[in-house]
């Protein structure tokens, strides 16, 4: 379950209540409660439901960061000198390899979000 602090809302609720939650699956006109019963911020992919533009907001940034922490490991590994022992050159290329696809995993999000706040317009 994730935590309250990695779920609050980037903006209080307001009309994020028309939807039901995904994470707690609160209805409608019903507070966001965590597993105990207990009411807690609006949860994230609810907030972002009902206002699919901050979803591609939250996406832009983390976008720009993955693909900071792609260019840097590419850049890691390229930098590796001549020689390197082979379990260096295969953790460099792993890391590489991984901040890419977390990238491009973030890039295909950040499509579907684009998508849905097109679409709910
Ligand atoms: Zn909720």
């Amino acid at each position: 379950m994730l935590n309250e602090s990695t779920t609050a809302p980037a903006k209080p609720a307001g009309k994020t209540l028309f939807v039901t939650c995904p994470v707690c699956r609160m209805a409608p006109g019903v507070r966001c409660e965590d597993h105990n019963g207990i009411e807690v911020a609006t949860h994230r992919p609810r907030i972002e439901a009902a206002a699919p533009e901050l979803a591609v907001m939250r996406l832009t940034r983390e976008l720009a960061a993955a693909q900071a922490a792609s260019d840097k490991a590419s850049r890691a590994r390229a930098a590796l000198p001549a020689g390197s022992s082979r379990a260096k050159v295969t953790t460099a290329n792993a890391r590489w390899a991984r901040a890419a696809e977390h990238r491009d995993r973030i890039a295909a999000e950040l499509d579907a979000a684009r998508v849905r706040a097109t679409e709910a317009k």
